[in-house]
Order: C-alpha cells, then sequence, then structure tokens
C-alpha cells in the first residue's frame, strides 16, 4: 500500500485558516468517514466473495477527535459509511457526539449523514433520528428481489433493505435517496421500475456510472451504462424534465416527469467527471485520508495521532495533505492506475 510521506518542516509552514482549500482552488467542506471496512453484502461490483475487515477500525473517540479538528477547518458536512457502517454497534454513540458539534463558519449543526446497504436499517433507524442523523442515502441496485440477491449474494436481502427504506422515512431520515450502481448484463432492466419506485415510495432514486473501484477486475469501458441511454429507458416510460442543481458541487443531474411526480438523479462520475468541483475528502476507517476515490496515497494521520501529535500538529498534516488533492481522475485514459484501495477500503 502506497503511503505519501509529509516532511514536519513543510508541515509548520501551512498557515492556519479556519477554511481547507487544495492547490486547485477548492474549497473541501465535505468530509466521508469509514467507520469499518467490513460488509454483510458481496455486491458483485464492489467486493469479492471474501469475508472479514483488512484494515483496522479506530474507537469511536478516536474518529470524534478527528472530525472535530476536521469541522474546525471549515467542514459542514460529515457522512457515515463503510464498509457497512450499520455493522459498529457503536454508530449511535458516534452519531449522538458528532451531532453536538457546529460548523466553523456559522456555528450551524453538522450536515450529518449515512450511507447504508439497508439491511440493518429498520431496526436502527429510529435510534440513530434519535441520536441526531440528519439523512440517510441507501444503496439498492435492483426493485426485483431475485435481480437484487443475484447483485448483493445475498438471498432474501431485498425485502430487509425496503423495511429499512421506509422505516428511514417514518423516523424522519428524509429525503431518502436511494443510490443504484448500474452494470450492463445485471441491472439496466431495473431502470424503468426503478422511476416508478421513486414515484411510489417517495424517495429520490439515482443511477451511479460503475467505477473502476472493486476488489473483482469487472470493469471495462462496456460495463458502463452510458447516461443517453439512462435518459432513453427513462423516456419510455414517461417524459423526464431537468431540474436545477441544488448547488454547484452537486454531483447528481437532477430529472423529474412531466407530471412532477418523482425526483432521478444520474452521477456519471465516468463520462462526465465532476471533479474540478469536488468538495470531498475521506478518512478510511483506520485512519488514512484519501484525497480522492482513486488516489495511489493513504496519508497515515492516525499514525500521526498514536505518536502524539497535538490537535494543532494534526491540523497542520490534514491542510498540507488536503492541498495535495489531485487535480482529477483519469478513468479510461492511457496508463490509467485502479487505486491502491477498493471503494469498500476506502468509504464511499
Ligand atoms: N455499505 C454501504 C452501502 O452499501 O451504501 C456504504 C459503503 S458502499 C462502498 C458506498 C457506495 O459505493 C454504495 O452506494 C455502492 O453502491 C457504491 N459503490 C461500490 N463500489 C462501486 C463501484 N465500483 N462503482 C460505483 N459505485 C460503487
Amino acid at each position: 500500500m502506497a503511503t505519501l510521506t509529509i516532511p514536519n518542516s513543510q508541515m509548520a509552514q501551512q498557515e492556519s485558516s479556519s477554511r481547507l482549500i487544495d492547490k486547485h482552488g477548492r474549497a473541501i467542506t465535505d468530509l466521508r468517514v469509514s467507520v469499518t471496512d467490513r460488509c454483510n453484502y458481496k455486491c458483485v461490483y464492489c467486493r469479492t466473495g471474501n469475508d472479514g475487515a483488512q484494515y483496522a477500525e479506530l474507537p469511536v473517540a478516536d474518529y470524534l477527535r478527528i472530525v472535530r479538528i476536521f469541522v474546525d477547518l471549515g467542514i459542514e458536512k460529515v457522512r457515515l459509511t463503510g464498509g457497512e457502517p450499520l455493522l459498529r454497534k457503536s454508530l449511535p454513540e458516534l452519531v449522538r457526539e458528532l451531532a453536538k458539534l457546529r460548523t466553523a463558519v456559522d456555528h450551524a449543526p453538522l450536515d450529518l449523514a449515512l450511507t447504508t446497504n439497508g439491511h440493518l436499517l429498520a431496526g436502527m433507524a429510529q435510534p440513530l433520528k434519535d441520536a441526531g442523523l440528519s439523512r440517510v442515502t441507501v444503496s439498492m441496485d435492483a426493485v426485483d428481489p431475485d435481480i437484487f440477491a443475484r447483485i448483493t449474494r445475498v438471498p432474501g436481502s431485498f425485502h430487509k433493505v425496503l423495511a429499512g427504506i421506509r422505516a428511514a422515512q417514518r423516523v424522519g431520515l428524509g429525503p431518502v435517496k436511494v443510490n443504484c450502481v448500474l452494470l450492463r448484463g445485471f441491472n439496466e432492466d431495473q431502470i424503468v421500475p426503478f422511476a416508478k419506485f421513486a414515484r411510489d415510495e417517495g424517495v429520490i432514486v439515482r443511477f451511479i456510472e460503475f467505477m473502476p473501484l472493486e476488489e473483482d477486475r469487472l470493469w471495462t469501458p462496456a460495463t458502463v451504462i452510458p447516461v443517453p441511454e439512462v435518459l432513453e429507458r427513462l423516456h419510455t416510460f414517461r417524459p423526464i424534465v431537468p431540474l436545477q442543481a441544488n448547488m454547484l458541487s452537486e454531483t447528481a443531474q437532477r430529472y423529474t416527469f412531466d407530471d412532477g411526480i418523482g425526483e432521478i438523479g444520474i452521477i456519471a462520475p465516468v463520462s462526465q467527471a465532476f471533479c474540478g468541483h469536488c468538495s470531498r475528502i475521506r478518512l478510511t476507517s483506520d485512519g488514512k485520508i484519501r484525497t480522492c476515490l482513486f488516489s495511489q496515497f493513504d496519508h497515515d494521520l492516525y499514525g500521526r495521532m498514536r505518536r502524539g501529535a497535538t490537535d494543532e500538529e494534526v491540523a497542520a498534516f490534514i491542510r498540507f495533505t488536503v492541498e495535495q488533492k489531485e487535480a482529477r481522475h483519469h478513468i479510461g485514459e492511457p496508463g490509467f492506475l485502479k487505486p491502491s484501495r477498493s471503494m469498500v477500503h476506502i468509504g464511499g
């Protein structure tokens, strides 16, 4: 695994500022925190069939210290992810403490979100809401239970996820977003059923292009369903109407239908990359900073904490690391290298 070492002398030169800005001028306001790289699903586009964690999990107090320092540096949104974050028993405790943090700029509560496969969500939605979670995104790649089981490689999983989505809506963890990774040969015929699902269930369904971040070597350009095909398929159901972006860094192109019912998003990181507006930074379950999903480097934040770094030294390391954020990914270009970790070990 590649690790970039940054000399202390260079770190000391970092000026103190309450905003994280990279060398390309992008403000970094969105932190994704992976709390485990274990998962109870084996989605074909993500994991191999092997079980178990590959990387360590930090104690809640250490995630909390790290996030607090990030928030002091200008982070406004925190998304908890994994692996499958609901496998961490201490998740409600972490959420409860994170919900007490206030943003550095206007002292507003953090936007605190969770990405989950939804398998355990029915029983966890209320405790997470009570702990202070703002909203959830549920990953669900088919509305046909058999296709769903073929993708997750866990029989009987669909109805648990559906119950999880409904519980999240019931307790007020909405608007619930449902993310569907499209993969040629598996679920392109689910696009129209998902449109109906979005309208019937009142959720925002977002189709995501398959990226070369999987453990198995499945990805080729031919496995990606092109955006025009997604739009055409939606159009066979009802005429679609574009919606305005909510903000500049929004990753999804938003659509509704001619009657205004239902919202669909299309996230096309491969064919229509949005790196120029990227506001994200990631922390792995074992406390490494990842500046891009496709990075070749882990930046060892936790190692520094374990060696006794003060909050100021941790903050200086974060600032220095953020500055190094890659301009963009190079998927599909000659010489493209797969990242040094797959999605499940980074945190999506
Ligand atoms: N277990 C949680 C879940 O299923 O949402 C959180 C972690 S999962 C790695 C986060 C997101 O990454 C999911 O929406 C998943 O579908 C997506 N994902 C995983 N591998 C991907 C890939 N190769 N390309 C695109 N999205 C991927």
